[in-house]
């Protein structure tokens, strides 16, 4: 079986988000289990910067845009086995951020990922890699499976061609004015609301919704809450004319990356066994934030895009109650500009007991799980998680609203003690996120039933394998799906 997975960031080339990681992990567990699968993305400049070789092989080519034609080049890069192709086109691709600047998305998004997305076919093309099923990945891809059926669709190569649109996050449908119809190519018999038309708008991602051969989202509670208005942002009639082609599949963790038995990031590797040894880490971790530095002070961590569906706003309002329990929290993220300053305000105010780091950083996103006893992730909607996962592997035990993934993943040790891996709440409140911080502290308190779960946690075991799995019996689907059709 070949796979293609398209996906507009992939880690170790670039990332900005948990998509990155599972478009780079999920195609390493293909490999691994016999599946020819390779990725596509764009030629973003901080892959080259990285030092990612990059190999010309002439592969050419110009696909239609408006009036004219548009000319780019596939190249290709590799690390570890997995072959990576990029659209390389400076003029979209080589600036300094992937999306949008601090001060907002980029004006040409759209431009810039309609070409991707046409080029993704053109990709197929021209490098001969024609596969099975095309997998895309978030509205920067959702165009695909479109074209595959309108633009491409005399094509004899591409007509083979299966598709699978994974949802990793609803909220961000990639929308546009009308006025960029004319950069697709296509008739605009396709404005309208049973096809990409979305209240007078374009919505990408209601392409990959309509046109793909199957879809899933990242956890099997968030495939069901996205069929709903409360989270279906609008495009919950679209999932539930789909339902029977949706399907959830919980991410997998890279244990490559995320492990603190041999992670090289933090100052002391510990397992099971020698769980005893994570507190050092704590000690560190104080220290780096400037908090007080003990080992009985209770540490709550969060690492996080500081965005609304993070659940900040709740968070801000609890802080008080939080540290009048004497626990120390602290923070990594970045984002919206009224959450960072929010942030640092409250730092101010509570500089005995709040660390705050406004960057994106993975070494110290390492040192936070290690170092935590207790992860905090109050989301509003949360498609699948990956931090709660981390946590779990790293003794560092989840406080978590029971939503989409963190609902799938996590069982509530209030309710299960013999089963229980994390603290649950689902009220969308301060309240009832405080009474679950609440719950945990307790626990804490008892080292031993704290020392018994914290053992339990990392017991868990979320490898890609498993998730991999999940997903050739999706593209199996999928290709059968295609040829029905
Ligand atoms: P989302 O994809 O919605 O941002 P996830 O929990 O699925 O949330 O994945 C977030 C990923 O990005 C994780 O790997 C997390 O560690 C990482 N991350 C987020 N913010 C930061 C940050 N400021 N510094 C380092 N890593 C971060």
């Amino acid at each position: 079986m070949k796979i293609l997975i398209a996906s507009p960031e992939v880690f170790p080339f670039i990332k900005t988000g948990g998509l990155a990681d599972v478009t780079g992990s999920l195609p390493k567990a293909l490999l691994k289990l016999g599946i020819d699968a390779r990725v596509i993305l764009p030629k973003h400049k901080g892959i080259e910067e990285q030092g990612f070789k990059i190999k010309y092989k002439n592969m050419k080519y110009s696909c239609p845009m408006s009036q004219g034609y548009v000319e780019g080049e596939i190249v290709e890069t590799e690390h570890e086995g997995l072959i990576a192709y990029l659209v390389e086109k400076d003029e979209y691709f080589y600036r300094d951020y992937l999306y949008n600047t601090p001060d907002g998305d980029y004006l040409d998004n759209a431009e810039r990922f309609i070409f991707f997305s046409k080029s993704i076919l053109e990709a197929i093309k021209v490098t001969g890699f024609v596969p099975d099923v095309l997998h895309c990945n978030d509205w920067e891809t959702a165009l695909a499976p479109l074209f595959l059926k309108t633009l491409y669709r005399e094509d004899q190569v591409l007509k083979k061609v299966a598709t699978l649109f994974t949802i990793h996050n609803l909220g961000y449908q990639g929308i546009f004015w009308q006025y960029d119809m004319h950069l697709l190519n296509i008739g605009w018999e396709y404005f309208t609301p049973d096809y990409i038309e979305f209240f007078g708008n374009i919505n990408f991602l209601k392409a990959g919704l309509v046109f793909s051969d199957i879809i899933n989202t990242v956890s099997k509670k968030y495939s069901l809450e996205i069929q709903t208005p409360e989270y279906g942002q609008g495009l919950d009639g679209v999932l539930r004319a789909r339902k029977d082609d949706l399907y959830g599949i919980v991410n997998g963790v890279d244990y490559n990356e995320w492990n603190p038995e041999n992670d090289p990031y933090i100052p002391v590797n510990y397992s099971r066994d020698t769980v005893e040894k994570k507190v050092k880490n704590k000690l560190v971790l104080q220290e780096t934030f400037n908090l007080p530095v003990s080992e009985n002070i209770p540490v709550i961590g969060t690492i996080s895009r500081l965005a609304d569906q993070k659940g900040f706003d709740i968070i801000a309002s609890s802080l008080e109650d939080m540290f009048s329990s004497g626990v120390q929290y602290i923070v990594l993220g970045t984002g919206e500009r009224r959450y960072h300053e929010m942030l640092s305000e409250i730092a101010k105010k509570f500089p005995r007991s709040f660390g705050i780091k406004i960057a994106y950083d993975n070494k110290l996103a390492h040192l936070i799980e290690a170092g935590s006893d207790i992860f905090l992730m109050p989301s509003k909607y949360e498609p699948c998680g990956l931090n709660q996962l981390y946590s779990l592997r790293y003794g560092t035990v989840p406080v978590v609203r029971g939503v989409g993934g963190l609902e799938d993943t996590i069982v509530d040790y209030t309710r299960d003690p013999i089963d229980g891996t994390g603290f649950k709440f689902y009220e969308y409140s301060a309240e009832a996120m405080l009474d679950a911080v609440k719950r945990a502290l307790n626990t804490y308190e008892d080292k031993e039933r704290w020392a018994n779960l914290v053992k339990r946690c990392m017991a868990e075991d979320f490898s890609w394998e498993r998730s991999a799995l999940e997903y050739i019996e999706l593209y199996k689907k999928a290709v059968i799906k295609h040829e029905s059709r």
